[in-house]
């Protein structure tokens, strides 16, 4: 019945999610080819939807410059964490998913002309968690702008610390903080680039500690989710509490940049700082 079996999986429909997204905001049906030519905008109300990390590489740098350093780099699972699937198995299936082997994706690579650093989360690999090897790569994008006086750019995307690796991912945010506190005496520029969700142990370390912190807008950006603040607090919070516009009139963040414009931003501070 071989031949049965491949007509029939020929004829298997592609899976309609691979061809199209509900836009979260107006629930507008997008292409997922016009969304790939709209930068991931919605084509109605002009949302920022998330945006997968080699079309938002491509948006910051110049074409053909980014190198990817650390690519091979892969978890291990200290603890023989296993919940309703083991960690190695989770981490399997995210790596297959998003045929990258972490989290996180670091290169060096030039913006508008000018030499850069480039760290860049990616929320489909296990909601952008970061582990120990997410931590290890940031760390060593930071140390190595450190070393060569490179401008450094990391852009998040995370639910913040993973569960699977317990204190080893909680380490990690110390670990990123002490490598921006020595940038920061070596007088090296660091933006962060907060994008829609940054929380957890993300919010709580690097992604919060640019010297210009810049967020997309509408992200949500916080550290607890809004429901777990409300049920341990008993208030309700302000609308659009967590929301970058929400941040930035509350002076947590310096710009929110609209995604068309996130490179010239980009461009003109490093430019200020060449
Ligand atoms: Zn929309």
């Amino acid at each position: 019945m071989g031949w049965l079996d491949r007509l029939t999986g020929a004829r298997k429909p592609p899976d309609p999610t691979d061809l199209w997204k509900k836009c979260p905001k107006c629930s507008e049906i997008l292409l997922q080819k016009d969304l790939e030519r709209n930068l991931f905008l919605c084509g109605k109300c002009d949302h920022h939807l998330r945006m997968p990390v080699w079309d938002r590489i491509a948006l910051l740098t110049d074409e053909n410059s980014f190198l990817e350093l650390d690519q091979d780099m892969e978890s291990i699972d200290p603890l023989s964490f296993v919940d309703s699937a083991p960690y190695p198995e989770r981490l399997q299936k995210a790596i297959q998913a998003t045929d990258s082997f972490e989290a996180v994706t670091c290169g060096e690579a030039r913006l508008d002309g000018l030499p850069v650093l480039l760290g860049v989360m990616n929320f489909e690999f296990m909601g952008g968690s970061m582990g120990s090897v997410v931590g290890e790569k940031i760390a060593r994008l930071l140390e190595r702008a450190l070393a060569r006086k490179f401008p450094v750019i990391c852009v998040s995307a995370s639910g913040g610390a993973r569960m699977q690796e317990g204190i080893f991912s909680l380490m990690q945010m110390a670990k990123t903080s002490a490598a921006i506190a020595l940038l920061n005496e070596a007088a090296v520029p660091y933006v962060s680039l907060l994008t829609d969700p940054t929380t957890g142990g993300v919010s709580a370390s690097f992604a919060s500690l640019g010297d210009v912190n810049i967020a997309e807008p509408d992200a949500l950006i916080g550290f607890a989710g809004p429901r777990v603040i409300e049920q341990t607090i008993r208030q309700k919070l302000p609308e659009g509490f967590q929301k970058s516009e929400f941040l930035l009139s509350h002076g947590m963040i310096d710009m929110v940049v609209h995604r068309r414009q996130l490179k010239p931003t980009l461009a003109r501070l490093l430019h200020l700082w060449a």
